[in-house]
């Protein structure tokens, strides 16, 4: 299955995007997509009431906005350094384990509105990335299990402020966390759409100019590692969110370095995941 959410910003609706490519309404469904709906194996109950209600469930017309795909989750962890490319682009070595850290669930945006550069930004930069989505509870969970505990998956374009992440002290949380920072979407993608999430192609364009082009195949730990890895520190709960680290071709790493301003187009997608378009604007207009 295909989720999205449509509507206006907080007020989301849970919807589909059917095989033949149709958008329809599930809010007769019952329930968003967040923690209550994960947990509650909303998803095996969602298919059931899709393949009783679809035909006739009121279309979603392309003009609709779509929200990110999932509501607000508990948090969103993210792996830094993930791609050995981009590891090699930014000076960093490959790491020994996965690099962890969090931004905010307030970053949390659909895939298809403006990014705002935030108040006083000089170094705001873009990051394709694969995004797995938790279905079920994960604590102390093995490798081997962990797929058990994946709802899906979605493209995220994990923005940040590279001043506010590496030049301000403390954690990358500050460069990681604005609003508008984490387009998550079109659509969530159920496990059982995407065949390997380690052999997907995935790029990401400015103003039409190909910045990132490669593969989930070049990600250094995998999706079972991740999930078991963070489930050592914490619960990661149904509906939480991480974002496995982005391959070369961020601003950051192009010499001089590129950042965005105002009017830049930004557009990305994952094989199998859709594609996101973000355009910058500034933090006042
Ligand atoms: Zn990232």
């Amino acid at each position: 299955m295909k989720l999205i959410r449509f509507g206006l910003p907080e007020q989301e609706k849970p919807g589909l995007i059917l095989p033949d490519g149709r958008r329809i309404d599930a809010s007769a469904f019952g329930s968003d997509y967040d923690e209550r709906f994960f947990g509650g194996d909303g998803l095996s109950r969602l298919a059931a009431w899709a393949a009783a209600n679809a035909a006739k469930a009121p279309t979603v017309d392309s003009a609709t906005r779509l929200g990110p795909c999932v509501a607000r989750p508990s948090k969103i962890v993210c792996v830094g350094l993930n791609y050995a490319d981009h590891a090699r682009e930014s000076g960093a070595e490959i790491p020994k384990e996965p690099i962890l850290f969090f931004k905010s669930t307030s970053s949390l945006t659909g895939p298809n509105d403006p990014l705002v550069i935030p108040k006083h930004s000089q170094k705001t930069d873009w990051e394709v990335e694969l995004a797995i989505v938790i279905g079920r509870k994960a604590s102390y969970v093995s490798e081997v299990d962990a797929l058990k505990h994946v709802a899906g998956y979605a493209l995220h374009n994990d923005y940040s402020e590279r001043a506010w992440q590496l030049e301000r002290g403390g954690q990358w949380v500050k460069g990681k966390s604005c609003d508008t920072f984490a387009p998550l979407g079109p659509f969530l993608a159920t496990q059982d759409e995407i065949a390997n999430p380690h052999a997907l192609a995935m790029w990401l364009t400015v103003n039409g100019v190909k910045r990132q082009n490669s593969t989930t195949a070049q990600m250094i730990f995998k999706v079972p590692q991740l999930v078991s890895y963070i489930s050592q520190f914490m619960s990661l709960l149904p509906g939480d969110v991480i974002s496995t680290g982005t391959p070369p071709g961020v601003g950051l790493g192009l010499k001089p370095p590129v950042f965005l301003k105002a009017g830049d187009v930004v557009e990305l997608g994952i094989e199998g995941l859709g594609q996101s378009r973000q355009v910058a604007q500034d933090w006042a207009s």
